[in-house]
């Protein structure tokens, strides 16, 4: 059956349809995070870790991305300056791991209430730590912010397909959805390395799938094999 997209452009319909609307599902709601994004604000360590070297950082969060996160920056960062609103779970080996490195300081019960800066970028955080009247400004030049995690955007799909239990679209190797002739790829899919390459990856193979779905070629002979 024919799959229709309704856009503000026009009403799309194809035999086959590829969701790639990424997982950027949160909003920037810290005062100055969407004013320092990509100046000092970020969402991935992976991705921005290496600029910071040597340089004071702050992560805001307490899930299990801002965690890794954190501990990837370790190797970078001077200080990992970590903020939690709540007391992390001692018993969790990785929060382990994390507060046994020398250059973490730990924040617990502070809430970051602005991110502050000039024309080159994040030069400081305001914060609040809980029982204290005052907040406080600490210098750092990076903010990676892992308030909720990164949130697949898929509002506009509803339960029209299934979904993993992280909230990422659900997909077989082919990048196939549950629904025949929809596919997903990328950070919609909530994958744990949300990279680039990884998304472009995903997008070659669902390509291929949907030239053999489209063109009914269930025997593909691989270009290499030539028995
Ligand atoms: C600040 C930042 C820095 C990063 N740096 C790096 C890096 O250095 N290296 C790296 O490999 N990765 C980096 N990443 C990760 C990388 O950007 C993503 O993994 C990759 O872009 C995912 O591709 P995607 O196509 O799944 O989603 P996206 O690139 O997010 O594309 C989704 C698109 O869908 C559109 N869209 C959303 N909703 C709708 C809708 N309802 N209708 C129509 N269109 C819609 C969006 O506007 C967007 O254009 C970074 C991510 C961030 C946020």
């Amino acid at each position: 059956s024919s799959k229709k997209v309704y856009t503000p452009e026009g009403t799309f319909v194809g035999r086959s349809l590829v969701l790639a609307t990424g997982a950027m599902g949160r909003t920037s709601s810290l005062q100055g995070e969407s004013e320092f994004l990509g100046r000092g604000v970020s969402y991935c360590a992976t991705c921005d870790g290496a600029f910071y070297r040597q340089k004071e950082v702050a992560v805001y969060g307490l899930n299990p991305e801002a965690v890794e996160e954190a501990q990837f920056l370790t190797k970078f960062a001077s200080t990992v300056h970590w903020l939690t609103n709540n007391e992390p779970q001692q018993e969790d080996a990785h929060v382990q791991v994390l507060l046994s490195q020398p250059n973490v300081k730990h924040w617990n019960f502070t809430r970051l209430s602005a991110i502050q800066g000039n024309e080159s970028g994040v030069t400081s955080i305001l914060m609040k730590t809980r029982g204290e009247s005052e907040a406080t400004s600490l210098p750092v030049e990076g903010v990676f912010v892992y308030q909720s995690g990164s949130k697949p955007i898929t509002d506009y799909i509803g339960p029209q397909i299934a979904y993993c239990e992280n909230g990422g679209v659900k997909v077989d190797e082919m990048m196939a959805t549950n629904v025949e002739g929809v596919w997903a790829i990328g950070d919609i899919r909530n994958t744990p390395f949300q990279q680039a390459v990884v998304a472009a990856s995903d997008g070659c193979i669902a390509a291929m799938a949907i030239d053999r779905f489209l063109n009914q070629r269930k025997g593909i002979k691989r270009d290499w094999d030539h028995s």
